[in-house]
């Protein structure tokens, strides 16, 4: 069996965190990781682990205690679904989509300084959202990609949402968007608007759960991915849909404020890469040690070509989980200037390093490793897919690195 990747000794975890480490590594290792190769061939959504994760209560994993759920922070709901993403990394990502609904209207909204009346509504709303979640082990997606500037944090979304009696309107497409035909509720970012011509803005972003059946409600084109292809990432598209006003997950407006101080929360991707990263390490360990299941035991570990590569491996392992860990370990409200960069630097270490490591993977253990029949070759392709991840590509990382260490805030040339 396969020890955690942040043992609770070493990494000075707590008693929960080791325990919610220990129930995602239970069902990734004996049940996820039997299935991925058919989601993963097939392009078709992880149904069965989504199953399981309801009956163990992990569907709830960042619902608070009091709503009946395990109420685990930002740091341990990514240890966590780190252990998830080693067995099935499709999972682990889509899993970040629903658990990000809780995240969002959980405690980090409970940081703001919100109206008592406005802040009675929302728990009101939200104790209705958890239920769903707990009661009925209902999946919450989360498409805020349109293709342009929006889901890099530049511009206001362009699906609007039009105000009308009792509720509003919905207008617009996602792209992208994981679970799409799996979820039962899209947390769908949009722009307020008050009449159909008016153009939305940022600062009137709202965050509201459509129901998959609504009417107007459609999954459009087709799925065919190099990697990640369990997420079954399609296209919404949003027409004339009705959502009531029971259905907003955030106060009108909230959003934007609740992204700016909470910048750790476009982290919440990585742990699928982290876990990838993990895996690909375990694996190279197990075939040149001539154990993979259900192969020839041939030993290929006394060559110093292996030794090296696998050496240099684990530096890079352990140079990713050590910045991982205290990125998320930082994580919180309004984070110093360095405490960000630190979070750009973990992710960009996380999203190019899981695709490296794979690399050297299959180069060192050779040919045979490639095969479909084993999972190095779909870790390789899902790795891939960690860097595109907007707000946060590799690229806006650097990006914004470059711009933060070279000049203060207001300073310009
Ligand atoms: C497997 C998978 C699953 C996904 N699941 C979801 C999901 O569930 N929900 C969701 O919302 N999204 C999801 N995404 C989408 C992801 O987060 C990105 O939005 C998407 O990959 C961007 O694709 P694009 O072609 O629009 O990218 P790009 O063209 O790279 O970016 C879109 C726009 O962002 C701006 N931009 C990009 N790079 C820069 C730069 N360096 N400087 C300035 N501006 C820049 C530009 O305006 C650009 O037109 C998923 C993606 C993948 C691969």
């Amino acid at each position: 069996m396969d020890e955690l990747i942040f043992p609770k000794k070493e990494w000075r975890l707590t008693n929960e965190q080791e325990e919610l480490c220990n129930l995602s590594k239970n069902l990734g290792s004996k049940r996820f990781s039997k299935r991925a190769f058919k989601y993963d061939s097939e392009a078709s959504f992880p149904v069965e682990n989504y199953k399981d994760l309801a009956e163990k209560g992990l569907l709830g994993i960042c619902v608070p205690k009091k709503y009946g759920g395990f109420g685990a922070d930002l740091k341990t709901y990514m240890l966590a679904a780190a252990e998830i993403g080693r067995y099935c990394g499709a999972t682990a990502l889509t899993f970040n989509m629903h658990v990000s609904s809780c995240l969002w209207t959980s405690f980090l909204i409970d940081d703001l300084k919100l109206d008592e009346e406005i802040k009675i509504e929302h728990e009101r709303l939200r104790s209705e959202h958890y239920k769903r979640i707990i009661q009925d082990g209902k999946i919450y997606a989360q498409p805020f990609s349109e293709g342009g500037a929006a889901a890099a944090g530049f511009k206001a979304f362009g699906t609007n949402a039009l105000k009308v009696p009792d509720g509003w309107l919905v207008n617009g497409k996602k792209i992208f968007a994981s679970l799409s035909g799996h979820a039962d509720y899209y947390g769908v970012l949009c722009s307020a608007i008050r009449k159909k011509d008016e153009c939305g803005s940022r600062k009137n972003t709202m965050y509201l759960a459509v129901p998959k059946n609504a009417d107007g409600v459609s999954v459009e084109g087709d799925w065919d991915p190099l990697g990640m292809r369990g997420t079954v990432s399609r296209t919404l598209v949003f027409r004339d849909v009705f959502v009531s006003e029971k259905e907003q997950l955030m106060p009108a407006g909230v959003y934007p404020e609740a992204a700016a101080r909470w910048p750790h929360m476009f982290m919440t991707l990585t742990p699928a890469y982290m876990g990838i990263a993990q895996a690909a390490f375990d694996f190279t360990i197990k075939y040149l040690r001539g154990e993979v299941e259900g192969m020839a035991p041939v030993k290929r570990r006394m060559y110093p070509t292996k030794q090296l590569a696998v050496a240099e491996m684990k530096v890079m392992l352990e140079q990713t989980k050590a910045i991982w860990f205290q990125a998320i370990s930082e994580a919180g409200p309004d984070p110093s200037k360095e405490s960000l960069m630190r979070a750009y630097a973990a992710q960009y270490t996380v999203m190019e390093n899981s695709n490296k490591l794979t690399q050297l993977a299959l180069r060192t253990c050779g040919g045979q490793a490639m095969l479909k029949t084993l999972p190095l070759e779909r870790l390789y392709r899902d790795s891939r897919c960690g860097s595109l991840m907007l707000p946060w590509t590799a690229e806006l990382c650097l990006d914004k690195l470059g711009t933060s260490t070279l000049y203060e805030e207001g300073e310009s040339d």
